[in-house]
């Protein structure tokens, strides 16, 4: 079973139907133990996927404030090879940013060939906070679901796999997370009090989240909706499926990789036999 609920093309997205306590009966440390032999398996196959060179990965993480994406990213690379692996956290755009279409400063971040990106908020953000706030005439929003789906099937083409993933916590389990802050030394850093004003406009974000779902949701590139308001099922869900993900392409990479060990081998053999000129 799949503990991540994965939109399907057509879905209309509800999230007042999805339960952010969600936790399939699991208890916390059976979870972390899943977790725990799926992060193993998670990091042979990032290993496979890198050596073969063929595909790469693209992980889109996004959510309210304090959802959690940043915990479900230290999860990630607790198992990740971080030298094929990189974060990308988008901000507010800069001036330089603003300039250019929405796409210019993602597409530079997608993922090189065997290799993978972990986006901490993305694109979308072009069709959330953007529309939320009135950032740009609503004329200009609404034509980006279509370009967000032209330009992930433009990376799917190109052999990127896209998983996204949206972080779904409650707004009772928000409040408590930004109380928290104010009480641990250790977070109090993160408070701001934009994150307090975010909350107000909760439900426009849940239309905008529901719209972004509903249009941008394609067979190759679905939405999966992450029951976040346990951290250890969260990190379970995304785990899980990430490793559900690259399993069906483990046959094809080892026989890449077995090609090109044979072509390794050849060489070596030309070189030993003094048939090659160096
Ligand atoms: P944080 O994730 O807490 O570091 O905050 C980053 C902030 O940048 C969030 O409030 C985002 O909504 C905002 N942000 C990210 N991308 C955009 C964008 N394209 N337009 C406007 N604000 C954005
Ligand atoms: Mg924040």
């Amino acid at each position: 079973m799949s503990y991540a609920y994965k939109v399907k093309p057509g879905d209309k997205v509800r999230l007042s139907s999805f339960d952010p306590k969600e936790h399939a009966g699991l208890s916390k440390d059976k979870a972390k133990d899943l977790t725990e032999d799926l992060g193993t398996e998670m990091a042979s196959l990032q290993e496979l996927l890198f050596a073969a060179g063929q595909t790469s990965l693209l992980i889109v993480l996004q959510g309210l404030d304090t959802s959690g994406k940043d915990g479900a990213i230290r999860s990630i690379l607790t198992y990740a090879n971080v030298q094929s692996c990189r974060v990308i956290p988008f901000k507010v755009p800069t001036s330089e940013e603003l300039a250019h279409d929405f796409l210019w400063r993602v597409h530079r971040e997608t993922p090189r060939s065997g290799a993978v990106s972990i986006f901490n908020r993305s694109h979308y953000e072009d069709v959330l906070i953007v529309r939320v706030h009135n950032l740009v005439p609503k004329q200009t929003w609404e034509q980006r679901y279509q370009q967000i789906n032209q330009f992930e099937q433009l990376l799917i083409s190109s052999g990127v796999l896209i998983l996204k993933f949206f972080l779904h916590i409650s707004k009772e389990e928000q409040r408590e997370r930004l109380l928290e802050r104010e009480k641990d030394p250790t977070k109090a850093w993160k408070l701001a009090v934009a994150d307090w004003k975010e909350r107000e406009h909760w439900d426009s974000y849940m239309d905008a989240y529901e719209d972004a779902l509903t249009r941008c949701t394609t067979r190759e590139a679905p939405w999966h909706i992450v029951p976040s308001d346990h951290k250890w099922f969260r990190n379970l869900a995304i785990t899980q499926c990430i490793v559900e993900s690259l399993r069906p392409f483990k046959d094809e990479w080892m026989k890449h990789l077995e090609k090109m060990g044979v072509e390794a081998k050849k060489e070596l053999q030309k070189y030993r036999n003094g048939e090659t000129g160096n």
